[in-house]
């Protein structure tokens, strides 16, 4: 089955998991293999990637919805299993997806880079020379271990010089704002110890990564500033690739919370955008502070769309 599976469209293939998906959360517990045989048939039917416009689909994730709700919640520690595979599976999809597009974009620079720019020698020269430069410049503390800190961060601000974004005559300033982090991160954890080394290791490697250059961009041209750097979330210090695929995550988990918490309501106040019946089911959740009016959720009893407005 697998072969002419992988032949077939994206769109009849999400349809028909969308069909086992209601079969599985359709499914009478006093008979859980019909929930089992449907969530394997969702594996199976997930061995192939989707492309990148079915993984952001609103049936989509509709069924991430339902089969976060199997996962979680079926009677049948086999179902719950099965399903944990498919959200496992496609989880990966959304990430691979992500990381496929950056590869893509890093394939073109390079050969542009290749095409405008002299021999990778050079250019590799270039950038030791910077990080040594800058690391020259720094501020030295009594501390050995803030110097080496501040050395760490020398040489990631260092790479906006090899990145062609940065005038190397900015060495200077380059130091000045890695002084300025590891400044901030003493005032934060005087004691220095764990967290101040967490912070360092996960700052170090953002700043580093060659697939988000806008971090330590945005840092040297100064429209970070240390404070603010030092209390970013993981997402925000991440490359917008990384972003987009953990918001993705995210909403299948949002709507998924507030449907297992929520009482749903039937209403014909609504009418759908997408097949313009009105037969909807809604709730509303306080979800941001308690001052501002509540979202509602409304969903599509008719054909799964869903949305929601405050
Ligand atoms: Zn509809």
């Amino acid at each position: 089955m697998g072969a002419s599976d992988d032949g077939s469209s994206d769109d009849a293939r999400l349809k028909t998991i969308v069909e086992l998906c209601v079969k599985a959360e359709n499914a009478p517990d006093a008979e859980p293999e019909r929930a089992l045989d449907a969530m394997r048939a969702v594996l199976k039917h997930s061995e192939t990637t989707f492309e990148s416009s079915t993984l952001s689909s609103t049936d989509f994730a509709r069924c991430g919805k339902m089969i976060n709700g199997l996962r979680k919640r079926h009677a049948d520690a086999r179902v719950r299993d099965a399903a944990a595979a498919v959200k496992k599976a496609w989880t990966d999809m959304i990430l691979a997806n992500a990381g496929v597009g950056e590869k893509k974009e890093q394939k073109v620079a390079s050969k542009a880079e290749k095409a405008t720019e002299g021999d990778k020698g050079g250019e590799e020269a270039h950038g030791t020379d910077a990080r040594t430069d800058v690391k020259s410049r720094l501020t030295r503390t009594a501390d050995a271990a803030r110097d080496r800190t501040r050395e760490i961060f020398a040489d990631a601000l260092a790479m906006c010089i090899a990145d062609g974004a940065v005038e190397a005559s900015n060495a200077g300033k380059l130091a000045a704002i890695a002084d300025q982090i590891e400044e901030a991160m003493t005032a934060k954890w005087p004691e220095g110890g764990k967290d101040y080394k967490a912070k360092v290791r996960q700052l170090a490697f953002n700043m580093r990564d060659p697939k988000n250059p806008d971090l330590r961009t945005n840092l040297a041209m100064g429209e970070i500033s240390a404070d603010v750097l030092i209390d970013l979330t993981p997402e925000e210090l991440g490359s917008n690739e990384r972003r987009q695929a953990n918001e993705k995550i995210r909403e299948f988990a949002e709507w998924e919370a507030v449907r297992g918490q929520q009482q749903e309501a039937s209403t014909d106040a609504f009418k759908c955008g997408k097949c313009k019946q009105r037969k909807c089911t809604y709730y509303q959740l306080q979800t941001r502070s308690a001052d501002e009016p509540m979202t509602t959720f409304v969903t599509c009893v008719n054909c799964g769309n869903r949305w929601k407005f405050c």
